[in-house]
């Protein structure tokens, strides 16, 4: 027999806007999206009220760091903070693994890693790095949804950076495929020593420039070869109107943020508090007012969280150097609370969040049946106070390690509910997430 449920909600967040709905869900799909009051004839119901109902949100930028740097953090924490940040599925950055992501062999063992311990669902980016351009298009039959590159160091000495050259080339393999080449945006040319230890010089050594002579590279590129391109975690909001004008000559670009350049300004970093430490840097607050421009007109796409921590003696809070400490910012279950606390203010509305958090995000990952509350998608759905408040305490959230610099911060919206292909995902519960490759179907 099938299961049957509606979910009803004054606030539900469609792709057309918000607004009183009805969803049915049969088994794992939505199957019908009507109005408040509709006698659906569901074996099961949920009235959610004024409790918005969002569709799961879909974070593209996630290291999972397992297998090699599980200490770091791994697929079953992840996963579940994940899932009750209101994230349904993450896609996991080839680079911090052990091995990095960079060939057929390397994917095997990421999936044989992630295999039964996921809460939720869980897609994989390949890497592109110098010499393995023989195998982008070997992974991408194997599954991954396309290839993270870096223009400057990693950070990581097995995955190094790609010359204009090389990015070029690997565009070239992967043009026809559709595949994205997702891009850390710095030029080394850019970028040099910070002058000392604090985080104003840490700001000052990796300038907005930086970013924009590495934006002009990938667009060269992209533009040259056709290939789908993507900037992560623009940082720079005066290379927005780059990245604009990219696109409006039909250049196949699309560029990301994350909330913590939207929440955070520079001003506000407190003086050797390195979890703020980040590449690019969180810059300041007229910066962020850029970025939000951008945003709010679709010429920055979607936010995600670059969740990426680290063993917390790698962050050297002792000493709060910013010139030693790694960078990274892990914040990966507060994504959600953190943009709609500043968006709400802003007057932008959950349409909007669930637009950048899950509909863009699923459509760069090539996942046509998540991100959206639609017919015949998978039923990935979160119920989310918008109005309830609560301090961020690290010890609480799910992450391996409970460093993050929203530490003490009042954010506002509470997830509080979420279902995963219809079935209400359990913190405690069997580890229900699916390994997916591009396109939706399994993998591995
Ligand atoms: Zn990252």
């Amino acid at each position: 027999m099938t299961e049957t449920l509606v979910i009803r909600s004054t606030r539900v967040a469609l792709p057309d806007g918000v607004r009183e709905a009805a969803v049915l869900v049969r088994d794992d799909t939505i199957e019908a999206v009507e109005d408040y009051g509709a006698q659906l004839g569901a074996t099961a119901e949920v009235d959610l009220g004024e409790c918005a109902l969002l569709p799961g949100l879909v974070d593209t930028h996630v290291h999972v760091n397992e297998p090699g740097r599980t200490d770091w953090e791994g697929f079953a924490s992840a996963t579940r903070a994940a899932a009750a940040g209101g994230i349904t599925t993450i896609c996991d950055m080839p680079l911090n693994s052990v091995p990095v992501t960079t060939t057929v062999q390397a994917l095997r063992a990421k999936l044989a890693a992630a295999a039964g311990q996921c809460a939720v669902d869980v897609a994989f980016w390949g890497g592109a790095v110098p010499g393995n351009a023989g195998e982008l298009v070997p992974l991408l039959d194997a599954g991954v949804l396309g290839f993270k590159c870096f223009l400057i160091d990693s950070g990581i000495a097995d995955f190094p950076p790609l010359s204009a050259e090389e990015l070029r080339a690997a565009m070239r393999a992967l043009a026809d495929s559709g595949a994205p080449v997702i891009v850390h945006a710095e030029d080394p040319a850019e970028v040099r020593e910070p002058t000392g230890p604090g985080y104003d010089a840490f700001v000052a050594s990796r300038p907005t420039v930086a970013e924009r002579r590495a934006i002009e590279t990938v667009v060269r590129a992209a533009a040259g070869t056709g290939a789908r391109a993507h900037i992560v975690h623009l940082a720079a909001g005066d290379c927005a109107a780059l990245v604009g004008a990219a696109k409006a000559a039909g250049i196949a670009l699309s560029a990301e943020t994350c909330p913590h350049y939207l929440f955070f300004a520079a001003e506000e970093v407190p003086a050797g508090r390195t979890e703020f430490k980040c590449c690019p840097p969180v810059r300041y607050a007229p910066n962020r007012e850029a970025l939000w421009r951008a945003l709010a007109t679709g010429v920055i796409d979607g936010v995600v969280s670059d969740h990426s921590p680290c063993a917390p003696e790698l962050k050297d809070t002792e000493r709060g150097d910013f010139r030693t400490a790694w960078g990274g910012i892990a914040s990966l279950q507060i994504g959600l609370p953190a943009l709609w606390t500043v968006a709400r203010r802003r007057g932008l509305s959950l349409a909007d969040v669930a637009r950048w958090m899950s509909e863009f995000p699923a459509s760069l990952a090539g996942l046509p049946a998540k991100g959206r509350i639609a017919v015949g998608c998978d039923a990935d759905l979160v119920a989310f106070d918008p109005d309830a408040a609560f301090v961020v305490r690290g010890s609480e959230l799910l992450h391996k390690h409970p460093l993050t610099p929203y530490e003490g911060r009042t954010l506002t919206g509470r997830v509080s509910r979420v279902w995963l292909r219809g079935i209400p995902v359990d913190p405690g519960g069997p580890a229900r997430g699916r390994l997916l490759r591009r396109g939706g179907g399994s993998i591995g």
